[in-house]
């Protein structure tokens, strides 16, 4: 099931939001503000955002740069009022990937985001990240530009981090993604695949932390 996170300060708007996209299947996580919004990204990936503009404690805008500067490309429409061309043009620039004026239609604001989700689907064929470089096509990962040799699981893992970087991703998230299954019981492959990654690591920047009943987090050294 995809997540939402649904950020939105006119409450009744908020709660028609989440209303209408749990009868369309989504789990949602609302913010009333960004303060909120913020502590749900700690916590959560949700698979798309939807961002008002103005907001109690700042512009959306700001926590659409801040996910970008980070390098999170969760794709995030922005909501705006009627008449507030410059902040369309603004968000789109500072990484928007769709927006829609109030007032809405909600069957449109679904086809938006079931659009926005379909392209977040779309993996790159390259992934560069500092001294790394990961050819999604071929499977192969460059360090420094020398072969790390990574077998199939431990490129797909490293892949999925690559995306996710500081974020923590739960040991069952991961071998769903990376086995394509759910996580057995008493599995110890997501461990020991972690640990062969994060040995391989060692010179690139990058270790990935576990953190205890939590999950793995891929970071900069
Ligand atoms: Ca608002």
């Amino acid at each position: 099931m995809k997540t939402l996170l649904c950020v939105e300060d006119e409450r009744d708007l908020l709660q028609n939001n989440r209303r209408f996209f749990e009868k369309s299947g989504y789990t949602v996580l609302s913010a009333e503000n960004l303060a909120q919004a913020r502590e749900h990204l700690a916590t959560n990936s949700p698979d798309a955002i939807i961002l008002d503009i103005m907001l109690p404690d700042g512009l959306g805008l700001d926590l659409l740069k801040e996910l970008r500067e980070k390098g999170h490309d969760t794709p995030v429409l922005l909501l705006t009022a009627w008449g507030r061309p410059q902040n369309i043009a603004a968000g789109l620039r500072a990484g928007a990937n769709d927006y829609l004026t109030k007032p809405f239609d909600y069957d449109v604001l679904l086809a938006r985001v079931e659009a926005m989700l379909r392209g977040a689907e779309q993996i790159p064929e390259k992934v560069a990240k500092g001294s790394l470089t990961l050819n999604v096509i071929a499977g192969q990962t460059l360090l420094k530009g020398a072969d790390m040799l990574l077998t199939q699981k431990e490129f797909a893992m490293l892949l999925l981090f690559s995306q996710n970087e500081g974020r923590t991703i739960s040991a069952e998230y991961l071998y769903e993604k990376v086995w394509g299954q759910p996580l057995p019981d008493d599995s110890q492959a997501v461990k020991s695949t972690a640990s062969r990654l994060r040995k391989k690591l060692a010179e690139s920047g990058y270790t990935i932390r576990a953190e205890r009943g939590e999950g793995y987090i891929f970071e900069s050294e």
